[in-house]
């Protein structure tokens, strides 16, 4: 990216709600499921079938609203978005045109330079997602699947606030996260369920005016969504200085090319002919519904920050990540519970897991064990039962064996620590015997011999010896 231009994204996040049925229907919203069996006349969209907005939905999106600082209507209605697409056999989708549910909020992001910026939300509106169409291998053609037809989402849309890849990576997570702690949507991006389109423009540093901007539809891993706006920026800047304009378009991303290539001209609102679902009555909220969500609401990620910080004497960094995840927030409650060692859960949060996770290319939701297990575990290192190294590998074994408990663990691969003064004194012993050269060099003032004796009896123990212990039989014997 050229250093005199800027990038300006807006993003449109669809978030697939966790309601147990439909939003117009009573299927189920599972995922998955043999093609065409989570369907009814309605979600088929049978004509004269009649759709009855399921209130789960309401106050789902109002809790999304709420926790994302937004106000509410009081006043709302479902509209017509008229366009043909075999995915949804309707022709229009219902979902909100003027009178979205939630509107003007915000959410609160620190970027690549550690400010504290504030990224816009214009609205927060409900619809249906469409079907899905399975493009037969063999080209014998298409298959359209309406299990996924109905099910309700949220289209969460973002002023054009955001100013780099970086920025719209923290905002999207932080988004993720915050809908995750309200418990309105599993957020699986995976399965789509929490998924973007990202508008892109790109304008000279110090001019106010946007530049033409393109859309990327349907974006639903965060690698994908850096690379492809960092591509399609330079694109559009080459554009620019070439003499030529950008199109509004909407555009397709392609992972294996690493390109971007036009799907379709842009359309206009007016193109959808929107208009007041004439099947559905005005949803009204009062007050008091309102406050009764705002009252259910959990204890959100800034709070939480902010506890762990004067409860349990967190530093900043590690609040931060901890709580960048109900996950790992949720862990981190259940752990400390047990261990009483709030520092240490923190701190193995923050580098083992996250560098397994790293490692695995999976996020926090995919964690196999309980805060429980990850307490004892803690609780196993400050009693002396086993190292902080035997520790990290009995946690490689929590993420990929059959046994997540800590003690069955330790007991099962003979990890316990050598604790036995005895015992560890053998080893000392020996390996003082098989190194003369380095119990020399520890007389002669080479405090760094004594380092490599402890190394050699760390491995002649298998990483077992209690390091406290055999240190102080070391020093003891070398002082002889
Ligand atoms: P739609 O794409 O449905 O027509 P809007 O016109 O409201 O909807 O814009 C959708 C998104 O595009 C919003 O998130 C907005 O922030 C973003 N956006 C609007 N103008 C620009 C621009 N010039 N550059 C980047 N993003 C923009
Ligand atoms: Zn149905
Ligand atoms: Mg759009």
């Amino acid at each position: 990216m050229r250093e005199d231009y800027e990038m300006v994204i807006g993003l449109e996040v669809h978030c697939e709600l966790s309601t147990k049925t439909k939003i117009f229907c009573s299927c189920p919203t599972d995922f998955g499921g043999e093609p065409n069996t989570h369907c009814c006349p309605i979600c088929m969209a049978m004509p004269g079938t009649l759709p009855v907005l399921n209130e789960k939905v309401v106050e789902y999106a109002v809790k999304a609203g709420l926790a994302t600082n937004c106000k509410i209507s009081r006043n709302s209605k479902n509209d017509r978005k008229n366009y043909f697409y075999p995915d949804l056999p309707k022709a229009y989708q219902i979902s909100q045109y003027d009178l979205p549910l939630c509107y003007e909020g915000h959410i609160n992001i620190e970027n690549e330079n550690g400010e504290e910026k504030e990224i816009r939300i214009l609205r927060i509106h409900i619809e249906e997602d469409a079907g899905k169409l399975n493009h037969d291998e063999y080209g014998r053609g298409s298959f359209v699947d309406l299990n996924r037809a109905g099910v309700p989402l949220i289209e969460i849309v973002s002023e054009p606030d955001l100013r780099s890849s970086a920025e719209v990576e923290t905002y999207m997570r932080k988004l993720k996260s915050i809908l995750e702690y309200i418990e309105v949507s599993d957020c699986k991006m995976q399965e789509g369920s929490f998924r973007a389109d990202v508008n892109v423009s790109v304008r000279k540093k110090g001019t106010t005016e946007f530049g033409t901007r393109t859309e990327m539809k349907n974006m639903n891993s965060f690698r994908s969504i850096v690379r492809a706006i960092e591509y399609e920026a330079d694109r559009q800047i080459d554009v620019i200085e070439s003499g030529e304009k950008v199109i509004q378009e909407t555009l397709r991303w392609d992972d294996v090319s690493g390109k971007t290539f036009p799907m379709r001209d842009k359309e206009d609102a007016q193109d959808y002919r929107y208009f007041p679902d004439p099947d559905l009555v005005a949803i009204k909220l009062s007050d008091e519904y309102i406050d009764n969500i705002k009252s259910s609401l959990p204890e959100l990620p800034e709070s939480r920050k902010k506890r762990y910080i004067s409860e349990f004497d967190l530093t900043e960094k590690s609040a931060n990540f901890v709580t960048s995840s109900k996950y790992y927030s949720n862990l981190f409650d259940d752990a400390v519970n047990v261990c009483k060692n709030p520092k240490s859960v923190g701190n193995m949060i923050m580098s083992d897991i996250a560098r397994i996770l790293n490692e695995k290319e999976e996020e926090p939701d995919y964690i196999p064990f309980t805060g429980k297990e990850l307490g004892t575990l803690v609780l196993l290192i400050d009693k002396g039962t086993i190292s902080s190294a035997i520790a990290k590998k009995v946690l490689t074994e929590m993420f990929d064996g059959e046994e997540k408990d800590p003690n069955k663990i330790i007991e099962i691969k003979g990890w316990v620590q050598i604790s036995d003064e005895g015992a560890i004194k053998e080893v000392v012993n020996k390996i003082l015997e098989l190194n003369p050269q380095s119990v020399a060099d520890y007389k002669a003032g080479k405090d760094k011999a004594l380092g490599f004796l402890v190394g050699q009896a760390m491995k002649e123990t298998k990483g077992k010896a209690n390091p406290q212990l055999l240190n102080k039989l070391f020093l003891e014997e070398l002082k002889k």
